[in-house]
C-alpha cells in the first residue's frame, strides 16, 4: 500500500512550545475503517497530536493529509467540513434540548435556500437523526431532555452529534472516562459499529478497553512514536515496558 491510500497521513509533524518539541517529527498513517488507539504516559503528546490534526494547534513543521488533501494550514471549521470530527472529554451537549433536537441542530446547514428544498431537507434531517440515534443506541430516548441522560448516554449523544456531520475520521479523547462497567461495554460496541465506513482514533488509558477495541495501537512517548502494532506486539515491546515501568 502506498502512502496515498491512507485516510490520514501525518508526516514529519513537529510542534514546539517555547523551544520544547511536544510533537517531534512524527509519522502516523491511519487506514479506512480502522480503529486506532493512541496510548502513552501523561505528557507524551497525545492530545497535542489530535489538536494538530483538527486544526486547534498549528504545526511548526511537517504535513497532515486527509484523503490525500493537504490539511496542515486549514482553519478548524474547514477541517470539520472536510470530514474530521473531534470529541473532547467533557460533553458539550445542549442540556435543555431533547436528544432529537441536539442531533437535529448538529446537521450541517446552509445547503438550500428555497422553501421546497428546505421542506425536503426537514425529512432528510429527520431520517438522519433517526439513523444516528439508532447507531448510538438512543433511538428510544429521542424525546428525553439531554440533561436527564446518564453520563454515558451524554457521551454517546455527543458522538451522535458528530456523526450528524457524516465525518470520515472521528477522534475521541478518553471516551469511557467516568463510565459504568455496562456503559463501557456499550461504548466498545458503539465504537466497533462506527468504524465501519469511517476511521476512528481514540486516546485511551484503560488497557482492558484498549485490548477490546483496538485494531492497532500507537504508543507515544516524548512527542514521538515509541511502538506501533497489535496490542500484543506493543505490550511485549521492551521499549514500551521500560516507559510504563519507568526504568
Ligand atoms: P498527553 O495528552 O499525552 O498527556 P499533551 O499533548 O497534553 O500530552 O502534552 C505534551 C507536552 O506538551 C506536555 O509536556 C505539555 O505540557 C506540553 N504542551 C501541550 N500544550 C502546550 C501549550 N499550549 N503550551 C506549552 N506546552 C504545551
Amino acid at each position: 500500500m502506498s502512502n496515498t491510500d491512507f485516510v490520514l497521513a501525518v508526516e514529519d509533524l513537529t510542534v514546539s512550545f517555547d523551544g520544547f518539541k511536544a510533537i517531534d517529527a512524527l509519522n502516523l498513517y491511519v487506514d479506512k475503517n480502522e480503529l486506532r488507539v493512541i496510548i502513552g504516559p501523561n505528557g507524551a503528546g497525545k492530545t497535542t497530536l489530535l489538536d494538530l490534526i483538527c486544526g486547534k494547534t498549528r504545526a511548526s513543521a511537517g504535513s497532515i493529509k486527509f484523503k490525500n488533501g493537504e490539511m496542515t494550514k486549514l482553519p478548524e471549521y474547514e477541517i470539520v467540513r472536510k470530514g474530521i470530527g473531534r470529541k473532547f472529554q467533557t460533553p458539550s451537549i445542549y442540556e435543555n434540548l431533547s436528544v432529537f433536537q441536539n442531533l437535529e441542530v448538529s446537521f450541517p446547514r446552509g445547503r438550500g435556500v428555497f422553501g421546497a428544498l428546505a421542506f425536503k431537507r426537514d425529512d432528510e434531517v429527520k431520517n438522519r437523526v433517526q439513523a444516528v440515534a439508532e447507531e448510538i443506541g438512543l433511538a428510544d430516548t429521542l424525546e428525553t431532555e439531554a440533561g436527564l441522560l446518564s453520563h454515558g448516554q451524554k457521551q454517546w449523544l455527543e458522538i451522535g452529534m458528530l456523526l450528524m456531520q457524516d465525518p470520515e475520521l472521528l477522534m475521541l479523547d478518553e471516551p469511557i472516562a467516568g463510565m459504568s462497567v455496562r456503559e463501557r461495554e456499550l461504548t466498545a460496541d458503539l465504537l466497533q459499529r462506527i468504524c465501519k465506513g469511517r476511521s476512528v482514533i481514540v486516546i485511551e488509558h484503560d488497557m482492558d478497553f484498549v485490548k477490546r477495541i483496538a485494531h492497532k495501537v500507537t504508543v507515544m512517548h516524548q512527542g514521538k512514536i515509541l511502538a506501533e502494532g497489535s496490542m500484543e506486539q506493543v505490550q511485549n515491546d521492551p521499549k514500551v515496558v521500560d516507559v510504563y515501568l519507568g526504568h
